[in-house]
């Protein structure tokens, strides 16, 4: 059994029906490196499956998100970015204001942040794919 098929069962037994649809907007997402917003799903996935609308897209990345199975980022210019996290290192991102250039940032960079709202405030942040806005060290 690969990791798709494992995956399959996953869905499978949380009780969710997998229609090609849904099945098709996941391919998508997996084979993208990078981030992808839910009009180019959409234009990607119309493609071969024109019956598709944007609010069928929006309804399954809500469900691909409460199974933890994609993340979801404003990465600048109000646009809703989604990103296939299965197997992949959790990370954040900086993003400048000025050119949109985002670099990757490891999560360990956050971590002190994290234990001191812990220990200061008790409260147990849940970063998860975040985006900090500034300015990148070209443009400043
Ligand atoms: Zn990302
Ligand atoms: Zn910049």
């Amino acid at each position: 059994m690969d990791q798709l098929d494992e995956l399959y069962t996953a869905l499978r037994e949380t009780g969710y029906r997998l229609t090609p649809q849904r099945m098709m907007i996941l391919d998508v997402i997996r084979h993208r490196t990078g981030h992808i917003t839910a009009e180019q799903i959409h234009s990607a996935v119309v493609d071969t499956y024109p019956y598709l609308d944007i609010s069928t897209v929006y309804r399954t990345l809500e469900l691909l998100k409460d199974l933890h199975l994609i993340s979801e980022t404003k990465l600048g210019g109000g646009v809703t970015q989604y990103e296939y996290k299965v197997g992949k290192k959790p990370h954040h991102h900086l993003v400048c204001r000025k050119c949109g250039e985002t670099i990757s940032l490891g999560v360990q960079v956050l971590q002190p942040v994290e234990h001191l709202l812990l220990e200061e405030y008790g409260f147990q942040v849940d970063f998860d794919h975040l985006a900090i806005f500034g300015r990148c060290a070209h443009c400043l």
